[in-house]
């Protein structure tokens, strides 16, 4: 039974195929299997809200989105986002994060940031802890964005308490070295199979060095599709000739995890079930 810890089932590159993901969910992960949908912005969590309403295998996760801080937001955001945990015992905090990547590196006509000009580290960290120490102070769960910019997360983590349950660090892309203290802070670690790709070495190695009680799996769907030889499920370009990551491809994530660590798949399976129960508490 897979679990996927981090996708955006609600993002409209997945609304023309949602009805044949939806009724293929169960198969592609097997009788029980979840998925945590994550809100980047309070004008898509309604869509997250439906589907977890509809559908038991969605855990609904609600936040803003780094990469949606720049962006204009109603002035009670975060009185939006408690109401959100409010009504929904299953809800998490997600996604949160900083990036330094739009600010430094990413083309301003980047599709993937949808126009939105990149937001200043100052506002992003504001942003950030407002949202970590609401997860904080309820003990929710909650699922942290970080590109490029460990040097900025790590001392926030150090000076601000997380969950008693630990926060989960998504797609996580720093390297092997500070593993160590992000597990001493709580962390978890959700692998994407994106980070098969043979030029992805820095994030394999750090996929070794983490502790099996702190592994989680993803595909971060529609974004990050995995390289072609790892790619199971596939769905069709859109418009802008963008062919969305397929849900499906979860399978690949526990497939290649198991194969970077050289460990069975079954027995790392059953791991991954023990830590998304922990972590995101037991199934509905
Ligand atoms: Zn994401």
């Amino acid at each position: 039974m897979f679990y996927d810890a981090h996708n955006h089932f609600q993002d409209e590159a997945l609304v023309p195929h949602l009805e044949r993901l939806v009724s293929a969910w169960p198969q592609l992960a097997g009788e029980g299997g979840e998925m945590v949908v994550n809100g980047t912005h309070p004008s898509d969590w309604p869509r997250v809200a439906a589907l977890a309403e509809a559908h038991a295998f969605v855990r609904p996760a609600y936040g803003l989105h780094p990469w949606d801080v720049g962006a204009p937001r109603p002035s009670d955001w975060l009185q939006q986002l408690v109401a959100r945990l409010d009504v929904d015992p299953r809800a998490s905090v997600g996604e949160i994060g900083l990036d330094r990547w739009i600010l430094d590196s990413a083309a301003p006509d980047d599709p993937r940031l949808g126009g939105v000009p990149p937001a200043s580290m100052n506002e992003q960290t504001e942003v950030f802890v407002a949202q970590f120490a609401l997860a904080a102070a309820r003990n929710l769960p909650v699922t942290v964005h970080c590109l490029h910019a460990f040097g900025e997360l790590l001392p926030l983590l150090r000076a601000h308490p997380a969950p008693a349950r630990g926060f989960l660090l998504h797609a996580y892309g720093g390297s092997a070295e500070i593993v160590g203290e992000l597990v001493r802070l709580g962390a978890y670690f959700s692998f994407n199979p994106a980070f098969l790709d043979r030029r992805k070495a820095a994030r394999q190695e750090a996929f070794r060095a983490i502790p099996e009680d702190r592994l989680l799996c993803e595909t971060d769907a529609p974004a990050m599709p995995p390289p072609p030889v790892w790619r199971t499920h596939k769905l069709p370009s859109g418009p802008d000739g963008f062919a969305p990551n397929h849900p499906g491809n979860i399978e690949a994530a526990y497939a290649g995890l198991a194969a970077l660590r050289g460990v069975e798949q079954a027995a790392l399976t059953a791991r991954i079930a023990d830590n998304f129960t922990r972590f995101f508490g037991p199934a509905w």
